[in-house]
C-alpha cells in the first residue's frame, strides 16, 4: 500500500490539484469577493508559470518529494512515531496536525527573519488576492520549505499516508483560502473554528502591517487563536482594505515573473520586519 502511494504520488497530487482548481476557478468567475486591480489574464500567466516552474525544480531537486523522505524515515525507524508502537488512526491525524503545526511556525519564522521576509515578499507583492496567490511563492521559499518539511519528518517519523493526505489539504486548502470568493457569514463563522477560511486568510495579505502579522494559519485556524495571531477582519472592511505592500506596486515588479523573482534583491535588509514596524507609542502612537 505505501509503495503504491509512493508510486502514484504524483498522479494522486495532480488529480486533487485539478480537481480543486476547477472548482474554485468557476467560483471566482461567477461570483468574485473583490474587483481585480490586474487583469485576470496577466495574473494567471504570470502566477501559473511561477507555479509551473516551482513544480519543475521541486521534482529535479527532490524526485522522491516529501512522501518518498516519509517511506525513507519508516525503512530506516526515524522520527518519534517510527520509534513508538502507535496505532495508525492515531498516527495519521496526529501527524497531518503537527505537519500544520510546523507550517504555521515556519510562516511567522519568514514574517519575523529579515532576510527570509524577502523572500516571503513574492508572496504578499500581489496587489490582488486569488486562488493562483495560494501558491506563488519564490522558488528558494518553496526549497526552504521542502527542507524543513524533510527536517519535520525525520524528527516526526510520519506514515507515507499521512504525508500524502497533508501535501493534498495543504495545497487545496491554499487555493481555497485564497479563493476570490465569498462564503455565507454564518457559514464562516462556523469553519473558522477549526479552519482558515477566504475572508480569515485576506487579513494576512493587507498592506497594513499589523493586519499582515496576523492570521499565519494555512489550514487549522487554532494555532493563530492559541498563540494571540489571531485578527477577525482587516480595518478597511474586505471592499475597502488594500491588498499587497506598501512599497512595491508597479506591475513590471509585483506582476510580471522576471520582477517577482527578483523581488527579495531589493532595498536594505532591514526593511518591514516585525522589530523595524513603523508605529511606536513615542511616535504616532497608532497601532
Ligand atoms: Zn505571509
Ligand atoms: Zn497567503
Amino acid at each position: 500500500m505505501e509503495t503504491f502511494f509512493q508510486v502514484h504520488e504524483a498522479t494522486i497530487r495532480l488529480s486533487f490539484f485539478l480537481g480543486i482548481f476547477a472548482v474554485m476557478a468557476s467560483w471566482e468567475v461567477l461570483a468574485p469577493r473583490r474587483a481585480l486591480t490586474v487583469s485576470k489574464s496577466l495574473r494567471w500567466f504570470n502566477n501559473l508559470l511561477l507555479i509551473a516552474l516551482n513544480t519543475t525544480l521541486l521534482r529535479l531537486l527532490f524526485p522522491a518529494a516529501a512522501v518518498g523522505m516519509a517511506a525513507f524515515a519508516g525503512t530506516h525507524g526515524w522520527g518519534l512515531l517510527n520509534y513508538f508502537d502507535i496505532p495508525m488512526w492515531l498516527a495519521i491525524p496526529f501527524a497531518v496536525i503537527a505537519m500544520d503545526f510546523v507550517i504555521w511556525l515556519q510562516h511567522v519564522m519568514v514574517h519575523a527573519v529579515p532576510a527570509l521576509w524577502r523572500l516571503h515578499r513574492v508572496h504578499h507583492a500581489d496587489p490582488d488576492y486569488d486562488m493562483t496567490t495560494g501558491a506563488r511563492f519564490h522558488p528558494i521559499e518553496i526549497i526552504l520549505s521542502m527542507l524543513i518539511k524533510f527536517a519535520t519528518i525525520t524528527v516526526l517519523g510520519p506514515p507515507v499516508i499521512a504525508v500524502l493526505i497533508f501535501e493534498v489539504i495543504l495545497n487545496g486548502m491554499a487555493m481555497f483560502n485564497h479563493g476570490n470568493v465569498r462564503l455565507p457569514l454564518a457559514l464562516d463563522r462556523a469553519l473558522r473554528w477549526f479552519l482558515v477560511t477566504p475572508d480569515m486568510h485576506r487579513v494576512h495579505h493587507s498592506v497594513e502591517d499589523d493586519e499582515a502579522n496576523s492570521n499565519f494559519g494555512f489550514n487549522l485556524s487554532w494555532w493563530d487563536r492559541l498563540f494571540g495571531t489571531y485578527r477577525d477582519q482587516p480595518r478597511g472592511g474586505h471592499d475597502g482594505m488594500t491588498i499587497g505592500i506598501h512599497r512595491y506596486r508597479q506591475p513590471r515588479e509585483v506582476s510580471w515573473l522576471p520582477g517577482m523573482l527578483m523581488l527579495p534583491f531589493h532595498g536594505r535588509i532591514t526593511d518591514y520586519v516585525i522589530n523595524r514596524r513603523q508605529w511606536s507609542i513615542h511616535g504616532d502612537g497608532k497601532a
